[in-house]
């Protein structure tokens, strides 16, 4: 088992998956050959990019893409820029992607890619370059039949249509569906902004349902106010919850008469994503927010965070897993014995990824859906999805994190038994 994150001993991200993968195999007996075969990446590649920055210098940076999985469909998953970026961390990002497209019943693999930087160091020229020249390198291995990017951590939609340029640049052909996540104008989805955190929503409003807890009587703490935490937020206060507690990387607040999000969204935009210094909330201590006294427990920030030394101080009855891979094994056994429900997040922020496959299933149709189409087949998918790992959780009397590791393993390797393995 992986040792908890701390200052010096860096935690293997990966070691969870291969953790919770053995603990699914056990319980549906599967195959050890099939277990060989889904636990590695499929693909794996480093690049190395010699950018030339403003002041006419040139450095090289190192960007990865891993494939994970492209059994079920071609890969697909984000790209980071990030000055923690590596190949544990990626190599794990893009087999959780494999299960969420698995578990949503998605005609997708799994993929992540990644760029070692500081993107706030770096110009809008750079950037533009940096990305372009990632893009150069790997278009042999992306395209809308073998591996579709999406934004990540510190990427967005212009990232997204700097790829797109360069890719149609190199194939000679307006590719739009190489990538989600695009401007709508570029042949994004409408509604995909706002997909991950309604989805988040969603899963909640359907764990409170099986737990018998009414929404309008439930308060919610939430870690991370940027797309993730503040559309989750949103999506929770029309529910009928009340948001008691917010933090992001400067600062936490509460309001135990609830914090008025959207009005808390204005003000960030404003300052420049930053809750601090919000009129109508009272500032707590930051580390408080995970112990917060609430119904509901939102991680939407970093990977890591919750942990066998916090774990049983977490007060909630049910956490929505937001970011990814923001609860370690040993404090999931913690709070699977507490009697808490864990949405996890290969279930919970899989919104975001539905949607960029309805983005992708627009751009190869060349025709559009309203925000009501997307967002109505949006909660039919995560309903779906989370009634199926709700009955395996019951079947095998386990977690919801289990469970949908069990859903997933059980799904890709039914199509890996029917494709054959080209050994
Ligand atoms: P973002 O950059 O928009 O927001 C991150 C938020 O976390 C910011 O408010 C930031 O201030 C806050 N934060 C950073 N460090 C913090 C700290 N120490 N304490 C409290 N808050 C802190 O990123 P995002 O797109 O919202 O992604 C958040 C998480 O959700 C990531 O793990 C990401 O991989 C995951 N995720 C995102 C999507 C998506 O569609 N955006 C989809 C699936 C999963």
């Amino acid at each position: 088992m992986a040792e908890p994150k701390s200052a010096t001993i860096p935690v293997s991200i990966y070691e969870y998956v291969l953790e919770y993968l053995d603990i699914a195999a056990k319980k549906i007996s599967l195959d050890p050959n099939l277990l060989k075969i889904i636990e590695q990446p499929r693909k794996v590649t480093i690049v190395k990019l010699p950018i030339q920055m403003d002041d006419g210098s040139f450095q090289v940076f190192t960007g990865y893409r891993v494939q994970h999985s492209t059994v079920r469909g071609p890969g697909k998953g984000g790209i980071r820029y990030h000055p923690k970026v590596n190949l544990d961390e990626v190599s794990a990002l893009a087999a959780w992607m494999t299960w969420k497209s698995a578990i949503m019943g998605i005609p997708f693999g799994g993929a992540k890619g990644g760029i070692t930087c500081d993107p706030k160091k770096l110009s809008m020229g750079e950037l533009e370059r940096l990305t372009r020249r990632y893009t150069a390198d790997l278009a042999d291995i992306l395209g809308p039949e073998k591996d579709i990017p999406a934004p990540d951590v510190n990427t967005n939609a212009q990232t997204m249509a700097w790829i797109m340029d360069t890719y149609s640049m190199h194939t000679g052909e307006y590719k739009s569906s190489v990538v989600t996540g695009k401007p709508v104008v570029l042949g994004g989805s409408r509604g995909r902004h706002d997909a991950t955190g309604n989805g988040v929503g969603i899963t909640v409003r359907e764990a409170a349902k099986a737990k018998g807890l009414k929404l309008e009587e439930c308060t919610a703490a939430i870690q991370g106010f940027g797309n993730v935490g503040s559309i989750a937020a949103l999506s929770l206060v029309k529910m009928g919850i009340k948001v008691v507690a917010v933090s992001d990387v400067n600062g936490a607040l509460e309001n135990k008469g609830g914090i008025p999000i959207k009005v808390l969204i204005d003000y960030a935009k404003e300052n420049n994503g930053s809750i601090v210094g919000f009129p109508d909330a009272k500032v707590i201590e930051a580390d408080k927010i995970l112990t917060y006294p609430c119904d509901i427990l939102i991680p939407a920030a970093l990977e890591n965070v919750i942990t066998k030394e916090n774990a049983a101080d977490i007060k909630a009855n049910i956490i929505g897993e937001g970011a990814n891979g923001p609860t370690t094994p040993e404090a999931d056994k913690i709070l699977y014995d507490k009697g808490l429900t864990v949405i996890p997040d290969i279930l919970c922020n899989a919104g975001g990824v539905t949607v960029s496959y309805f983005e992708w299933v627009q751009d190869r149709l060349g025709y559009f859906w309203t925000e009501d189409d997307v967002n109505n087949r949006l909660e039919e998918h995560m309903v779906r999805a989370f009634r199926h790992v709700h009955d395996v959780s019951e079947e095998f009397d386990c977690s919801l994190r289990i469970a949908s590791y069990i859903l997933a393993v059980k799904r890709v390797t039914d199509v890996l038994l029917l494709r054959g393995v080209y050994a």
